[in-house]
C-alpha cells in the first residue's frame, strides 16, 4: 500500500473514533438521565403516597437526598405564622427544623422567590450549612409553598447534565404537586368533618369519635359525660328575624360553648339547634359546674339576641340532658343519646333555660 492510502486510512479511522466516543458519551449521558428520570418517578409515588400524612413535609427533605444524592436538602415550608426550614443530611437519622417568623424565607430568597428557575447561591441565607446551594422555588398555580434547597455537593447527574435546570425543575415541581395534594387532602377532611357553620364535628364524624372515646373510657376506665344541648324557642328567631340572623345565633351559641370546652372536649352539631358534647376526666360536682357555665355562657348570647326581638314572652337559652358515663356502660353511643333525650325532655318539661342528669345523678337537676 502507498503512503497516501495508508495516511487516509488512519484519518478516516480517527474521525470513526470520535464519532464513536462522542456517540458513547451521548449514550451515557442518556443512560444516566434515564436512571435520575426513574428515582424522580419513584420520589414522586412517595411523595404523593405521603401527602396526604400529618407530618409529611418532615419527610421530604430525606426523600429528597435519597433520590438526588445531595449532602444535605432542606425543604423550606411558608407557612402563615411561622416558616419552617426542614433539613435533612445525607447520614443523618432525624430531620433538623429550625422555625422562624413568616416572612423569612420570602425575604432571605429576594427576587428568586416566585421564580420557576433554580439558581445557585450561598445555602447560608437560610441559616443553611454555608456553602453553595440550588435553590428550587416550589409552587403550582401561582402558589408559593415554600422553596427546596439542595446542597450542590454530592448532586449527581443534573449538576453537568445540559438540561439540568429542567431536571432540577421536575423536582421541585413534584414536590409542589403533592403539596397541593396534602392542601386538597386537608380541605376534603375537613368538609367530611366538620359543620361548615359552626366549625363543630357534624353528626357522623362526632358519632365515629365519640363511638372510639367510650371504647377508650371502657378500656382505662376513666369517667366521661355526654350533654345533648338544644336551643330554647329557637324557631321564634327564624320568624321573626329571618334565617340570616337565626344561623348568627347557632354560630354564637356554638362559639359561646367552645369557650367552656377544653381542646380535648368533643363538640358535635347533631343537626337544626342541637348540639351534642362528650368530656372525659371530670368527677361529678365538676361536671356540673361545667354545664352550669355552658348555660351561663349560652345566656349571655341569647341575652342579646332576646333585645332583637319583640316578643319578651318568649325566652331564649339552651337547655341540656346529660349522662354520666362511666367503665360499667354497656350501652353504645345511641343508647347513650336516648337517655340524654330524656333528661333533654324532663329539662324543657321544667321550664327550659336549665338542664337534667339521667340515670339517677345526684342534685336538684337530677332525672329520677
Ligand atoms: P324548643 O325550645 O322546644 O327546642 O323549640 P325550638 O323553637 O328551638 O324548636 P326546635 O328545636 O324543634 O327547632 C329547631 C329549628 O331550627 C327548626 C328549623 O327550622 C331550624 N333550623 C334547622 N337548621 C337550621 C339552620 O341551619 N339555620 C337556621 N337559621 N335554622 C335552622
Ligand atoms: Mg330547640
Amino acid at each position: 500500500m502507498k503512503r497516501q492510502e495508508r495516511e487516509a486510512g488512519w484519518a478516516r479511522s480517527d474521525v470513526e473514533g470520535d464519532r464513536m466516543l462522542a456517540l458513547s458519551r451521548r449514550l451515557e449521558s442518556a443512560r444516566q438521565r434515564s436512571k435520575y428520570l426513574e428515582r424522580l418517578l419513584v420520589l414522586s409515588q412517595v411523595l404523593t403516597t405521603e401527602a396526604t400524612k400529618d407530618d409529611w413535609p418532615r419527610r421530604v427533605a430525606s426523600r429528597v437526598v435519597k433520590a438526588v444524592g445531595c449532602n444535605w436538602a432542606a425543604f423550606c415550608v411558608a407557612g402563615r405564622e411561622v416558616d419552617r426550614i426542614i433539613l435533612h443530611r445525607r447520614h443523618g437519622r432525624a430531620p433538623e427544623v429550625t422555625i422562624r417568623p413568616a416572612g423569612f424565607l420570602r425575604r432571605a430568597a429576594g427576587e428568586a422567590w416566585s421564580g420557576c428557575l433554580p439558581l445557585q447561591m450561598r445555602a447560608a441565607r437560610f441559616g443553611l450549612p454555608d456553602e453553595s446551594c440550588w435553590y428550587l422555588p416550589v409552587q403550582w398555580k401561582q402558589r408559593v409553598y415554600g422553596t427546596l434547597v439542595l446542597s450542590a455537593k454530592g448532586l449527581g447527574h443534573p449538576a453537568s447534565c445540559p438540561d439540568r435546570n429542567e431536571l432540577l425543575a421536575t423536582l421541585a415541581h413534584q414536590v409542589a404537586l403533592a403539596a397541593d395534594l396534602s392542601e386538597l387532602h386537608d380541605k376534603v377532611v375537613q368538609a367530611a368533618t366538620f359543620d361548615r357553620m359552626t366549625g363543630a364535628h357534624n353528626r357522623g364524624a362526632w358519632l365515629e369519635r365519640a363511638e372510639q372515646r367510650l371504647e377508650a373510657v371502657r378500656h382505662d376506665q376513666r369517667k366521661a359525660a355526654l350533654l345533648l344541648c338544644d336551643l330554647d324557642n329557637f324557631k321564634v328567631i327564624n320568624d321573626s328575624l329571618g334565617h340570616a340572623v337565626g344561623d348568627d345565633y347557632l354560630i354564637e351559641c356554638a362559639a359561646a360553648m367552645t369557650t367552656v370546652l377544653r381542646s380535648a372536649d368533643l363538640l358535635g352539631r347533631l343537626g337544626g339547634d342541637e348540639f351534642v358534647i362528650w368530656m372525659e376526666g371530670l368527677d361529678r360536682n365538676v361536671l356540673a359546674g361545667v354545664v352550669e357555665r355552658l348555660l351561663t355562657r349560652v345566656s349571655a348570647v341569647s341575652s342579646r339576641f332576646q333585645k332583637r326581638l319583640k316578643a319578651d314572652s318568649v325566652l331564649l337559652g339552651i337547655s341540656m340532658g346529660v349522662v354520666a358515663v362511666d367503665r360499667n356502660e354497656r350501652g353504645q353511643v345511641d343508647q347513650l343519646l336516648e337517655k340524654a333525650d330524656a333528661a333533654l325532655y324532663e329539662a324543657k318539661a321544667a321550664g327550659r333555660g336549665t338542664w337534667r342528669l339521667a340515670r339517677g345523678g345526684s342534685g336538684g337537676n337530677a332525672v329520677a
